[in-house]
């Protein structure tokens, strides 16, 4: 293409970047202004205009705009700010961005396919532009973040996923897709809101919802092959473990929310094994909320202390789980146990209250992911700082509106004392002269390099074993000076390299382990994936001229 399209593509678009040169060859000259800048000046440009917003759901719509119009400059712009651009990009603000997806909605971006295709889900992939996708992130938008059911709005996830892929692994962006399943929704306001961009109809539950779920899957295999990775992204909780249980072992496939979060949530408690010199085995864990969250953490605690030499049923003993109906214990007369909180049941008497509860059992570890704003009470966080040296605490509830306690609470009412990391990013604390980095257990740790293994080395089959390896290879990156800030995972600013090296470790694993399929296996892991990762520098249009020696002609 020429001319003006190029500046309507923006996977070729280079705006004021396009040379002399490239502007007479392509057409494009006089449809710019004469100047020519680098990118470098461009991201000053982009930086300029992105402080002059004064709240982030603004920047959010600001920075996709740029996506839309020069994917190259974006990814520029996000990885050179990435701690500056994180909280827009993704969590918090794509939250807000979720809630008002009508109004943000500028140019369609991902793909949507809803109940009413149920037996042409084929062909509405088929209409994707790109045939070599390799990554694809869905939702069904029945639980955003701890938001609840958003519907279609619910996009706003899978495309704030893949562009971290992008910007934090390297994955091409052409070979990612962000997919919303509308099924319909259960939102009150948006059932009845004129503007909802989605189905407006209650959700479809049951067996016709199980069968599109199925055509999807294998759609998707048809269209992209066995090896396409599928991430499962904010479905509702009684669906996401089912389907986890039922293709992970067919499908190359994983949930972030019970398994990026597992991961995430126990390379802090590893990290967190420098400060107290104790083994995960001498804890007492205490969850609030038995959700995704919770129980993907759970169990891959009982896979890291079996690592250490514990059974799993010594390893149970010790981990204590309170969910809307209270402490979960055995034949509880409130019932609500199904059988993914049942192995966590204890033989304990019924206590509703989580200050009770942490009285009772005096954890060591406290971690709330139930999305119930405030539950971390002053009195409970003193509690834990009575009867422990250094409590640890993880407010993960996301976003921040929903964090059982902010980082300045844990910190003042610990003394200093605690280990807190939290799911959504809090300023520093400074308390008596001492300056406080509360770690962020940010999943963008974890998935984009472990999907981008995935992807080069084809491991077909996520297993648990490669999320504890992605722990590891996330704690193994903290500093003993991260740790004395309060840091229970590397500065975000490192983040990119850190997935590149969880890349690496889990490339390095898998081939050791026999469960990467791609042949042959590459000599140099660091060196194979770093090759392949995204590079934001612009192409250049103009071919390389040259003289064929003799010839009559000449350029
Ligand atoms: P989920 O599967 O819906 O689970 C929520 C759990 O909270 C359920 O077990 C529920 O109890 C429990 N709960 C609700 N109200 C409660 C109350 N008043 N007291 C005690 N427990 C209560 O959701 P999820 O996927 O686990 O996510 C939960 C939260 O964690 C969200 O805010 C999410 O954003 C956050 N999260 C953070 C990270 C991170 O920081 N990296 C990652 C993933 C999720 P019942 O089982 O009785 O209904
Ligand atoms: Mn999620």
């Amino acid at each position: 293409i020429r001319g003006v399209d190029l500046l309507r593509d923006p996977l070729l678009n280079k705006g004021m970047a396009f040379s002399l040169k490239e502007r007479q060859l392509l057409g494009l000259h006089g449809l710019l202004p004469p100047n020519i800048l680098t990118q470098q000046e461009q991201v000053y440009v982009i930086m300029q205009n992105f402080y002059r917003w004064d709240n982030d759901l603004d920047r959010y719509i600001y920075l996709s705009s740029l996506m839309d119009r020069n994917e190259k400059l974006f990814y520029r712009v996000v990885i050179e700010n990435v701690e500056l651009m994180m909280p827009v990009i993704y969590t918090p603000t794509v939250g807000q961005a979720c809630l008002k997806y009508g109004l943000v909605f500028r140019k369609p971006r991902g793909l949507y396919i809803t109940i009413h295709d149920k037996g042409h889900v084929f062909d509405v992939l088929s209409n994707w532009p790109i045939d070599d996708v390799k990554a694809i992130v869905v939702t069904d938008g029945e639980r955003i973040l701890g938001l609840g059911d958003l519907g279609a709005y619910g996009m706003g996830i899978p495309v704030g996923k893949l562009s971290l892929y992008t910007a934090l692994a390297g994955l091409q962006p052409r070979q990612c897709l962000p997919i919303t399943l509308d099924v319909g929704t259960n939102n009150e306001t948006l059932l009845k809101d004129p503007m909802y961009i989605g189905l407006q109809q209650k959700r479809t539950k049951g067996q016709e919802y199980d069968d599109f779920i199925d055509e999807f899957m294998n759609a998707v295999v048809k269209r992209y092959g066995r090896d396409v990775l599928v991430q499962f992204e904010d479905f509702g909780n009684h669906n996401a473990f089912r389907f986890l249980e039922k293709y992970r072992n067919d499908y190359c496939t994983f949930n972030d929310d019970i398994q990026g979060t597992a991961a995430v949530a126990v390379a802090g408690l590893l990290a967190s094994r420098k400060l107290t010199e104790s083994r995960l085995a001498d804890h007492i864990f205490l969850f609030q909320g038995a959700g995704e969250a919770s129980i993907g953490i759970a169990k891959l605690i009982l896979l890291a202390m079996k690592e250490e030499g514990i059974s799993e049923e010594e390893g149970l003993k010790k981990i204590f789980m309170v969910d809307s109906r209270g402490l979960i214990v055995k034949n509880r007369p409130s019932g609500g146990i199904t059988e993914q909180k049942a192995i966590f049941a204890k033989e304990y008497k019924a206590m509703d209250k989580l200050e009770d509860v942490v009285r009772e059992i005096k954890p060591s570890v406290l971690i709330g992911a139930a999305a119930v704003q405030g539950a971390f009470t002053e009195q409970i966080i003193k509690d834990m700082a009575e009867f422990n040296k250094q409590p640890i605490i993880f407010a993960l509830s996301n976003p921040t509106s929903k964090a059982e306690c902010t980082a300045e609470q844990a910190y003042k009412f610990t003394q200093g004392r605690c280990i807190f990391a939290s799911g959504s990013p809090f300023r520093p604390v400074t308390l008596d002269g001492k300056t406080f980095h509360p770690g962020q257990g940010n999943n963008a740790y974890i998935f984009p390099g472990l999907g981008l293994a995935a992807i080069l080395c084809d491991i077909r089959h996520i297993t648990e074993n490669v999320f504890l390896e992605s722990s590891k290879a996330l704690a193994s990156q903290v500093t003993k000076e991260d740790l004395e800030e309060g840091r229970l995972y590397p500065p975000l600013s490192k983040i990119r390299e850190v997935s590149t090296k969880v890349a690496v470790h889990l490339a390095e694993y898998a081939y050791l382990h026999g469960c990467a399929l791609r042949y042959p296996e590459p000599d140099d892991k660091d060196k194979f994936i770093r090759t392949y990762q995204y590079k934001t520098e612009y192409e250049t249009f103009v071919p390389p001229f040259y003289d064929w020696p003799g010839h009559k002609v000449k350029l």
